[in-house]
């Protein structure tokens, strides 16, 4: 029997579902509201494509928090490993970066992206632009099957396309539809209210691995807007990590921030702020700061003996003048505590479309293990739409590379149950 199944979204996990299924012969038909496929991926590639991890296994699933246990199973059937040898033998070679991290070569994703869509292509796949889903034709009556024309086991699903509203139906229907963030590049989160109104669990979409919003004084934010604040640690509840991030208009943004985002997301949301704690000087003990501090300022500005006696300057003073009110700044034993433990409130996530990623999404309670809507049968879900998040590392897009996988091989089981 000659099966069809529709894919709507040509991401990375849409794309890998209609690999599984096209080596298979089912008749594939991918679906996509842009003009052109993979437009996130190509986009995570600008800033150097990170395909994925090269830390060991067990420590790499823990990246998925509290969804952990469910990744793994995707993940230990389509392994970081797994990811690499699948990009080598679509002829590009990827390499381990000194942080452990995997990138193409040419650290893109358009050269994976075009060898993938032409191997696609010539096993049959059909690729469907300008075609925005826009829910399925029955919804209103409690259904998503077809009715009484003969095709009532087919999903009967409905789309926007220059031509009008276009239906078609498929045995099973495989959603790949992305997050909520960039939405100028094809996943706007418009889905979540088509899948609640047929009765699917859906967590509201949050922003993850966001920058956050913090009240600088227009003095502050007119002087240090764009620089990066290097070398630091920064500590919130249980997280503790070095890097850098960047003082932006409006707050904070950048890998060190990423990395601690859903905490301090989760804490914003509970609190109404969350207030990190920053070392300045990590390789400097408190004693010697302490020290060094307490040589007679004389003369000198209080900018130019922290720059003479410590080497703090530029925005890592300017954090200490923005914080720690004056009578602090002339007590020597505060002045160390606030370089080793400066308290910035950070007041809001940005807004979830200049997030890397989303969280939130379908809820695993309302899948089955093959990532089967229960309440929809015939209809699975893939990547990023899912209630997951992990941070940037390349964690992302190898969950959602897994995702469709898992996704491919379930719509195969449900085909031929
Ligand atoms: C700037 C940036 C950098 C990133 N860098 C990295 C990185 O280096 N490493 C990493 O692991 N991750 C990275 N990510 C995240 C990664 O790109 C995403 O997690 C991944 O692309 C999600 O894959 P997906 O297939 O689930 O969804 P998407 O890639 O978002 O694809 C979903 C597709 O569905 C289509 N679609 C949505 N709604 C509809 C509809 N109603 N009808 C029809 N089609 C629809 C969209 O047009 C889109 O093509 C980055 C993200 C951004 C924004």
């Amino acid at each position: 029997m000659n099966h069809s199944v529709a894919i709507i979204g040509g991401g990375p996990a849409g794309l890998m579902a209609a690999e599984v299924l096209s080596q298979q012969h089912i008749k594939v038909d991918v679906y996509d509201s842009m003009s052109s496929l993979g437009r996130k991926f190509l986009m995570a590639g600008k800033s150097g494509l990170n395909l994925t991890h090269s830390e060991p296994f067990e420590k790499f699933v823990s990246r998925y928090g509290n969804r952990r246990k469910e990744i793994e199973k995707w993940l230990m059937d389509f392994t970081p490993d797994d990811l690499r040898e699948w990009a080598h033998r679509l002829g590009v070679e990827t390499f381990v970066g000194t942080s452990g991290r995997v990138f193409p070569k040419e650290m893109k994703a358009s050269p994976l992206l075009r060898v993938w869509l032409k191997r696609l292509n010539e096993a049959g796949v059909r690729f469907h632009l300008k075609h925005r889903w826009i829910g399925f034709v029955n919804s209103a009556q409690g259904g998503v099957l077809a009715a009484g024309d003969g095709d009532e086991s087919k999903v009967h699903i409905k789309f926007e396309t220059s031509d009008g509203i276009k239906s078609i139906r498929a045995d099973a229907v495989i959603l790949a539809l992305g997050g909520g963030s960039w939405a100028r590049l094809g996943s706007d989160g418009a889905w979540v209210n088509w899948l609640k109104q047929a009765g699917v669990k859906v967590e509201a979409l949050k922003p993850s691995n966001c920058g956050f919003d913090v009240a600088w004084s227009p003095h502050f934010r007119g002087k240090f807007n764009g620089h990066p604040i290097k070398s630091v640690v920064l500590s919130f509840a249980s997280f503790r990590q070095q890097g850098e991030f960047i003082v932006t208009k409006e707050g904070v943004e950048g890998s060190l921030i990423n990395a601690a985002s859903a905490l301090i997301r989760d804490a914003i949301e509970v609190k109404g702020e969350a207030v990190i704690s920053l070392d300045m000087a990590p390789d400097r003990s408190h004693e010697w700061l302490f020290e060094k501090l307490s040589k007679p300022r004389g003369s000198r500005s209080m900018s130019s003996h922290l720059e003479k006696t410590v080497g703090l300057k530029g925005v890592k003073a300017g954090l200490l003048y923005e914080f720690v009110s004056k009578e602090d700044l002339l007590s020597v034993e505060k002045l160390t505590s606030s370089i080793k433990q400066l308290r910035i409130p950070l007041i809001a996530p940005r807004p979830l479309d200049e997030a890397i990623s989303s969280a939130g999404g379908v809820t695993f309670e309302s899948l089955n293990e093959n990532l089967m809507i229960r309440e929809l049968p015939g209809i699975f879900c893939a990547g990023e739409m899912l209630d997951w998040e992990a941070p940037t590392g390349g964690y992302l897009l190898t969950a959602c590379f897994a995702s469709g996988r898992v996704a491919g091989e379930g719509v195969l089981k449900w085909l031929i149950k």
